[in-house]
């Protein structure tokens, strides 16, 4: 199958990976709105939130937490949201949570930098 996130999650295209297990994986964001932007995607290929099964679905906001918590306290950021978009807009067509950390000041950071901060 043509799909960018599978190829991720099949190791033929490279990220920035933070967290993997059986059932998910999470990378950070190529475009980023803010440093440190992730997305958990199930290594499953699944479209949407119709298509997502209630466990898998339960086990991404898990993970999210825990995500969260790991963006807040290596990168100090006062915030985050999640997102998670289907039909028209959703670009990729592999289900996604966006976890966005926020700041009060306006951050830039290149992604090895922010990858570095996190993972070190
Ligand atoms: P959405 O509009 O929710 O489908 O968002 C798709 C997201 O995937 C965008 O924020 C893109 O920057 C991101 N994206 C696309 N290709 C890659 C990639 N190869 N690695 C990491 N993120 C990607
Ligand atoms: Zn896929």
């Amino acid at each position: 199958m043509d799909c960018i996130f599978c190829k991720i999650v099949n190791g033929d295209i490279p990220s920035y990976k933070l967290y993997e297990d059986e059932i998910v994986m999470a990378f950070l964001d190529v475009n980023p709105y803010n440093p440190g932007h992730t997305l958990i995607i199930p290594k499953k290929h699944t479209l949407d939130i119709n298509s997502i099964d209630n466990d898998t679905l339960m086990h991404i906001f898990r993970v999210a937490k825990d995500i969260s918590k790991i963006l807040t306290d290596k990168l100090n950021c006062e915030g985050f949201t999640l997102i998670q978009n289907n039909g028209f807009v959703q670009e990729v067509k592999h289900f996604h949570l966006h976890v966005i950390p926020k700041y009060k000041k306006k951050m830039e950071m290149d992604i090895k930098d922010v990858y570095e901060k996190i993972t070190h």
